[in-house]
């Protein structure tokens, strides 16, 4: 059976990886929307549900030495001052690019799998419907006209999914009410200094945090996570970033007074986060979604990287034993009522998260950024 693959992210290398130790697929193509020389984002926590998953997909690969261990969580107020400390289960802080890099040799490592980069899906076309097997999608209809034939389909096209919207068109995200301004500092200093803690700073007005974690390497992967009602921003740009964080974060903390210092705003990103409320199922004939593309949930979980591979890792058991095309639905069909319920803890998890970041610090406590 052949595989298509749409996105080539965390969730799309993670199936993929996973699909390579199954027989009955004789090849798997991914199609990735960007250039492999693209800008790949700053960085994310791999939790421990996101470690065990990958040792299942890859033991062979020394995970750890892609990142930093955290393993304590140091929430303070915005001049510094600690409110709460608590260890954490280890986590590991790894560069997105890194990561992805050692995720695609290992997707690609098999020599069953290839890469389509810089290629865009728009459309996929269906067979008609039978009793057996309704809506089973036939192929995917590339930006350059070509059109790729398989027998298995996996939405992994992330937050604003097109492959989403085609099997369900219903389905919307909701409206940014965070935004994150995610960047990097060249701060070695500051990167000794935190070693293993997480340190998140807050406004005790709530609604404005800073997170800051050392990601390896004498680098910081630091955001500013605001409620986008209150803080607005003009556009995007650099300066623009820069002049905002200069402005709203003058007198907190010297950490935070050395991560905004020692950053390239340029590199900088603008996340208007949003979620996607739960799906009526994950899976639709012969395609199944995965990560964001099934389940975008707030930053606050830190679980949008972690649940695609657990995602990848659990869809793949149940296709162990599927010979035939016809034997998917019923995989994807316990993939949905195994995973969905996830999904949904998720969504709620990351709304009550929420609601308490934008409720003053003394009210509800600051809050604990991360969802196991
Ligand atoms: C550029 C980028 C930077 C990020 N940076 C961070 C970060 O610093 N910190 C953090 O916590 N999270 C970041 N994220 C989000 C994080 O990676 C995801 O929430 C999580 O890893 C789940 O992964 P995913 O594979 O489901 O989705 P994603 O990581 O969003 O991957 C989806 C992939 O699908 C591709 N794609 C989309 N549409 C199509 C299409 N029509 N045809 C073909 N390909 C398509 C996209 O280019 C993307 O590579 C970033 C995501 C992206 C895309």
């Amino acid at each position: 059976m052949r595989s298509i693959i749409i996105g080539g992210g965390v969730a799309g290398l993670a199936m993929t990886t996973a699909l390579g130790a199954l027989p009955q697929i004789s090849e798997s193509t991914i199609i990735e929307r960007r250039p492999t020389d693209a800008p790949s984002g700053m960085g994310f926590l791999l939790m421990p549900n996101g470690l065990a998953a990958l040792r299942e997909l890859a033991p062979q690969v020394h995970w750890a030495h892609t990142g930093h261990w955290i393993e304590h969580a140091s929430l303070r107020a915005s001049d510094g001052s600690i409110l709460r400390e608590h260890a954490l289960e280890p986590a590991l802080c790894v560069s997105r690019a890194r990561f992805l890099s050692q995720l695609r040799a290992t997707a690609l490592g098999g020599g069953r799998a290839r890469m389509l980069d810089g290629a865009s899906v728009t459309h996929l076309t269906t067979l008609p419907d039978d009793d057996a097997f309704a809506d089973r999608v036939q192929s995917v209809v590339l930006d350059n006209g070509n059109a790729l034939d398989g027998e298995l389909f996996f939405g992994c096209d992330g937050a604003r999914s097109r492959f989403r919207t085609m099997l369900f068109p219903k389905a919307e995200l909701s409206d940014a009410a965070i935004h994150e301004i995610v960047s990097v500092a060249e701060a070695p200093v500051l990167a000794r200094e935190l070693g293993t803690t997480f340190r998140k700073y807050h406004d005790p007005r709530g609604g404005l945090a800073v997170g800051m974690l050392a990601e390896g390497n004498g680098r910081v992967v630091w955001f500013i996570q605001m409620d986008a009602e209150r803080y607005r921003l003009s556009d995007a740009s650099g300066p623009t970033l820069a002049a905002f964080a200069d402005a709203t974060l003058d007198g907190w903390a010297s950490d935070v007074i050395e991560a905004l210092s020692t950053t390239d705003f340029n590199q900088s990103h603008l996340w208007k986060t949003r979620d996607l409320p739960p799906l009526p199922a994950l899976h639709r004939g012969n395609a199944a979604l995965l990560g964001d593309a099934a389940h975008a949930c707030l930053p606050f979980t830190s679980q949008g990287a972690n649940s695609a591979l657990v995602d990848a890792v659990r869809l793949a058991r149940l296709l162990r034993d599927v010979r035939t095309v016809g034997g998917t639905p019923r995989a994807f069909a316990e993939y949905t009522r195994l995973r969905r319920p996830n999904h949904r803890r998720l969504f709620l998890e990351g709304r009550r998260l929420r609601a308490a970041f934008l409720a003053p610090v003394a009210s509800s406590g600051p809050v604990l950024p991360l969802v196991a």
